[in-house]
């Protein structure tokens, strides 16, 4: 069992008049190589949780544990956590600064005291499993396109070996074509590392073709956790927290009540396709 989260409440600002609960007790299970989507609208408590997962953030009260651990205990090493626990931030191109992009990923590993053997080999194995072509290794990281920068940043935390992998709304500013490709490539690296992965963002049509549990935050409070067509079930709910369901949800639902006897359950496009030939005998 990687990371529990024991009844963890955080505030900001704690007996002040700025006081705000960010997260409600909260009480989650991760186990090894899952894929998870964490969903909510802005200021639902996301950024804050996901910095309870690595220890930059300490709860207010309750326990945060990985393999076992409470990484809140005085001796934990929270150095280690941070390289096991890899955060991708939102933008985290603007956190791209060494000369090269190769130095950029080198970063990471070098600030873990690694020998620079090492280093280097983890950042050319990172850069490689990010897609990212080797006539480009030297280029300075600011003359790249805004989805080849994330790819950059995406390296820097994997050549620190995490074994969870999160990225904070990894596809934000991004156009379509680089927001699938960013999909893709989540996708592809969770199939094929086997490290646990979880994709903040606040659209669900974004998760939903993607992962295999969604956790949906509403107020500092998980709301719903459970598989996609689990959770999509509450589309109403969703609708009144300002999320809507993906599109196919909702074709499926009008296309029942126009009298088309289709299970409604389909989270992505293929489901549904497969669905209405089922029900049409094609
Ligand atoms: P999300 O990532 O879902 O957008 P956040 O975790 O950033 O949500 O924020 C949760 C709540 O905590 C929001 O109400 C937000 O205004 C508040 N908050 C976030 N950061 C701070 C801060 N540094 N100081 C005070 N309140 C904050």
């Amino acid at each position: 069992m990687a990371i529990i989260l024991d009844h963890v409440n955080y505030i900001y600002n704690p007996d002040t008049a700025m006081s705000k609960a960010a997260l409600k007790d909260i009480s989650l299970q991760i186990p090894d190589g899952q894929f998870i989507g964490l969903i909510g609208h802005t200021g639902s408590g996301k950024s804050t949780l996901v910095q309870h997962l690595n220890g930059l953030m300490k709860p207010t009260s309750g326990s945060v544990y990985f393999n076992g651990k409470d990484i809140n205990d005085e001796e934990y090493n929270r150095k280690e956590l941070r390289a096991k626990v890899g955060l991708v931030f939102q933008y985290p191109e603007h956190q791209l600064f060494e000369i090269n992009c190769f130095q950029d990923v080198c970063f990471g590993p070098k600030n873990l005291g690694l020998p620079q053997k090492e280093v280097e080999l983890r950042a050319y194995d990172a850069l490689k499993k990010v897609g990212f072509p080797d006539e480009s290794f030297y280029q300075s990281p600011f003359d790249l396109s805004g989805g080849q920068k994330r790819r950059v940043a995406i390296a820097g935390v994997l050549a620190m070996k995490p074994d969870v992998l999160i990225l904070d709304e990894p596809t934000a500013g991004l156009d379509p074509k680089g927001r699938d490709e960013i999909l893709n490539l989540i996708a592809d690296l969770h199939e094929n590392m086997g490290i646990t992965v979880i994709l903040v963002s606040h659209s669900m049509e974004d998760v939903a073709n993607y992962v295999e549990r969604i956790i949906v935050m509403n107020k500092g409070e998980a709301l719903y956790d459970g598989e996609p067509k689990e959770v999509f079930s509450h589309y109403k709910e969703l609708e009144e927290i300002g999320l809507a369901a993906p599109q196919v949800t909702y074709v499926m639902q009008e296309l029942r009540d126009a009298g088309i006897p289709v299970a409604t359950d389909a989270t992505t496009i293929d489901e549904a396709a497969d669905e209405i030939m089922r029900v049409l005998g094609a």
